[in-house]
C-alpha cells in the first residue's frame, strides 16, 4: 500500500497540497482494496444553470427560463455529496456565485472534509468573497480561456479578463487557494497558450486545469471547437514549449500524455458523476439528453455505459475532456505506475508517431471524413 501511495505522490499533481494528495491517494487505495470497479473521483455538482455570461462554446445555458430559475437546495447538494462520497467536489454551473445559498453549500462540503472546487467566471467574486473563509478544502477555480483578447472573445464580452485577473489577485491576497480553468478552442496557437500559462503562473495560482472544449450540441456557436488530431498537435506544441517552463498543470501526467496523442484511452464517465437540477445525469457531465435518475446508485446500475465513449457513440466523437478521461488516466497510473512515473519525469512525448487510430464503429467505410476528425480507438 505504501508503494502505491508513493507512486501517487511521485507521479501526479505536484501542485496540489499534500493533505489533498494523501486524502485522494488513500481513497483510491481503498477502492482498489475493496475491488470496487466503478467509483467516483470528482462529483460534478451543478446547483443551477443560470449564468451572467453567454459564452460561445457553453453547453449549459441553453434552457428555458423556468429551468434557468431552478436551484438545487442546500440539502439536495449535501445529500448528493453524501450519496456519491467522492473525495472531491467540483461546482460548475451556470455561475455558482449567483446561487444565494452557495456559501452554506460550500461550508457543508468542507465540514464533510471533501475538497471543493468552486468554478466561477469571477464577475461576482469581488462582491461575494466576504461570504467565504479560506480553507485547505476550498479552491476557487477561475474561468480564463487564454490571454485577454482570447478570453474576452471566448466569453463574448469585453473586459471580463481584467475583472477575472483582479479577482484572482484579491482572492489570493485573502489566503484562498486559487486555480485557473482554461478551455481551448479553435484558432489557438501553442505559443499564445504558453504565454498565457506563463502569465497565470506569475500571478501565483496553484495550478491550471486545461482541456479542449467539448463540442456541445447546445452551444450557441458550433464552429469554435478544436477536433481530432488538431487537439493533439496543439497540446504537443504547448508541451514542447513547457519543457523549459515551470507550469503547474492540475492533471495527472498520463492525462497530459493522452492529450498529446500518446495514450490509448476510453472514457470513464462514472469517475465524474453529475448531479444537477434534473437529477443524476446519464452518462456524464457533457451529454445532456441521455436522461436522469434519482439516485447515484441508480446512475451506476442503470446507465448503459457500453453505449458511450468515442468508439461507440457519435455524440462522444472528439471528446477528450478531463471529466471523461482524467479518471481513466488515474486508473492507468494505478495499474502501470512505472509508465506513469516515466511520463511524469520526461513529460509527454511531443514528436514522432501518435498512437495508431482506427475508425470507430459508427463511421461508415465509404465516409469522406478525414482521419484527423475521427475519434480515436487505439489498438494497444
Ligand atoms: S461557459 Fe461558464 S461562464 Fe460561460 S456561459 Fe457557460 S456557465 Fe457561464
Ligand atoms: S466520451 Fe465519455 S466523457 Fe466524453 S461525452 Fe462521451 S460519455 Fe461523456
Amino acid at each position: 500500500m505504501s508503494e502505491l501511495i508513493f507512486m501517487f505522490f511521485g507521479e501526479t499533481l505536484v501542485s496540489v497540497p499534500l493533505r489533498q494528495q494523501l486524502a485522494v491517494g488513500s481513497y483510491l487505495i481503498k477502492q482498489k482494496l475493496k475491488a470496487v470497479k466503478k467509483y467516483p473521483l470528482v462529483l460534478m455538482l451543478e446547483p443551477l444553470y443560470r449564468c451572467n455570461l453567454a459564452c460561445a462554446g457553453c453547453g449549459k445555458i441553453d434552457h428555458p427560463d423556468e429551468i434557468l430559475d431552478k436551484r438545487l437546495s442546500v440539502k439536495e447538494c449535501l445529500d448528493a455529496v453524501d450519496e456519491c462520497n467522492a473525495p472531491m467536489v467540483s461546482i460548475p454551473g451556470g455561475e455558482p456565485l449567483i446561487h444565494k445559498e452557495m456559501p452554506e453549500i460550500v461550508k457543508g462540503i468542507i465540514e464533510r472534509k471533501k475538497f471543493v472546487y468552486l468554478c466561477t467566471n469571477a464577475l461576482l467574486l469581488k462582491k461575494k468573497i466576504k461570504d467565504y473563509t479560506p480553507s485547505p478544502y476550498l479552491t476557487f477555480s477561475i474561468h480564463l480561456d487564454g490571454n485577454k483578447e482570447r478570453h474576452d472573445t471566448s466569453v463574448c464580452q469585453k473586459g471580463v479578463f481584467d475583472i477575472a485577473v483582479e479577482a484572482i489577485k484579491l482572492t489570493l491576497s485573502k489566503g484562498f487557494r486559487v486555480t485557473v480553468n482554461c478551455t481551448l478552442f479553435q484558432g489557438e496557437k501553442a505559443s499564445e497558450v504558453a504565454e498565457f500559462l506563463d502569465y497565470v503562473t506569475e500571478l501565483g495560482v496553484e495550478g491550471v486545469t486545461i482541456a479542449p472544449g467539448f463540442s456541445y450540441e447546445h452551444a450557441p456557436q458550433q464552429d469554435v471547437f478544436i477536433k481530432g488530431k488538431d487537439v493533439k498537435d496543439l497540446f504537443r506544441g504547448i508541451f514542447a514549449i513547457g519543457k523549459k517552463r515551470r507550469w503547474n498543470l492540475n492533471h495527472s501526467s498520463l492525462y497530459l500524455d493522452f492529450l498529446a496523442g500518446n495514450q490509448a484511452y476510453e472514457c470513464t464517465p462514472w469517475g465524474n458523476p453529475t448531479r444537477n437540477v434534473f437529477g443524476w445525469q446519464k452518462p456524464c457531465y457533457l451529454l445532456a439528453d441521455e436522461g436522469h435518475v434519482d439516485t447515484f446508485q441508480e446512475l451506476l446500475d442503470t446507465t448503459p455505459w457500453e453505449k458511450y465513449g468515442n468508439v461507440n457513440n457519435e455524440k462522444c466523437a472528439n471528446c477528450m475532456a478531463h471529466c471523461g478521461y482524467e479518471a481513466t488516466a488515474v486508473e492507468d497510473m494505478l495499474s502501470n505506475p512505472l509508465k506513469a512515473l516515466l511520463v511524469s519525469v520526461r513529460g509527454p512525448k511531443t514528436e514522432g508517431d501518435m498512437v495508431e487510430v482506427v475508425a470507430p464503429a459508427y463511421v461508415e467505410t465509404n465516409t469522406t471524413q478525414s482521419i484527423s476528425d475521427i475519434p480515436i480507438k487505439v489498438e494497444s
